[in-house]
């Protein structure tokens, strides 16, 4: 019988089923460049090294909590194979990821953290003479279609805005004096480019509503919402995504990375944390 190509995806999406797999009590935490995962992996316990399709993962235990930390490699096609690998052979209960970007919104200065309410691929869509029309990405093999904006777990919010209480961050020159960095709750976007144009930034603050650009976090969102699995962008201004934004990289990559890792840290600590036992009846 012939079946065209369309029915036998559909008819394999109900074949794999759309249940969550059972997941272990361990944390992934990827980050896209070798400096934003290092800071990690120099305070690991236990480190033990693994490799898949020649991908390297290191398990270890960070803050109290049981971890499988991963470098993604740049851009989304890196960052996609990276998790796909990751949530196979490890089944995290949830992944963070932990990184620098360039900043969207104009109240933000480098070394402010954005942790991602929603995130969305700015440079997927439909572009016709009316100009670029950003959608989700298309149908997956299963028939499933993911949202243009993939929101972050309420719970993984929670514990990050728990996390962040407290934290301080160093200041960081600014050109009129120092900024002292701040946490905001906000919306990432994510493309294969380094944004360093101030039109292309007016656009995506426009389009999104975007507070933060950068070249990962959506790959990873859009795996993990494909397999079910909580997870959390985390990004430190390392530039402001303009004319300047190459050469305020290479000054403040390495203390927006530390800044992210920070908040990170914190978020495993209370990862760590056994839940409270319930009240007991009066
Ligand atoms: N040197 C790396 C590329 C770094 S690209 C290589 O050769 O692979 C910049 C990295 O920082 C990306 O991982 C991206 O997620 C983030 N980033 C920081 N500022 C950005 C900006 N203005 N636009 C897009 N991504 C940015």
């Amino acid at each position: 019988m012939f079946i065209p190509g369309w029915a036998l995806c559909l008819s394999l999406s109900w074949a794999v089923g759309a249940e969550a797999p059972k997941r272990e009590p361990l944390t992934a935490v990827m980050g896209a460049m070798v400096m934003e995962v290092e800071l990690l992996a120099g305070q690991l316990k236990d480190a033990k090294e693994h490799a898949f399709s020649g991908v390297p993962f290191i398990t270890g235990t960070l803050a109290g909590r049981k971890v499988v930390l991963a470098c993604s490699g740049s851009g989304k096609v890196h960052a996609a194979m990276t998790t796909t690998l990751l949530l196979d052979h490890f089944k995290p209960a949830e992944v963070l990821f932990t990184g620098v970007a360039g900043a969207i919104n104009p109240a933000l200065d480098r070394g402010d953290i954005v942790v991602a309410e929603k995130i969305a691929q700015h440079d997927f869509g439909d572009l016709t003479t009316q100009g670029f029309e950003p959608k989700g990405p298309g149908r997956a093999p299963n028939g499933r279609r993911p949202p243009l904006f993939i929101a972050s777990p309420k719970p993984l919010l929670e514990l990050a805005g728990k996390a962040g209480k407290g934290l301080t961050f160093e200041k960081v020159p600014t050109a009129t004096g120092e900024h002292v960095p701040a946490i905001h709750h906000g919306v990432i976007v994510t493309g294969d480019v380094f944004v360093s144009s101030p039109a292309k930034k007016a656009e995506l603050r426009k389009q999104f509503n975007a507070d933060a650009v950068e070249m990962e976090g959506g790959a990873v969102a859009q795996i993990c919402w494909h397999q079910q699995v909580p997870c959390l962008v985390i990004r430190s201004m390392s530039d402001k995504a303009d004319a300047s934004a190459a050469l305020d990289f290479v000054s403040f990559a390495e203390v927006a990375a530390q800044n992210s890792a920070k908040l990170t840290m914190a978020i495993l600590e209370l990862l760590a944390k056994p839940p409270a036992p319930p009240p007991k009846p009066q």
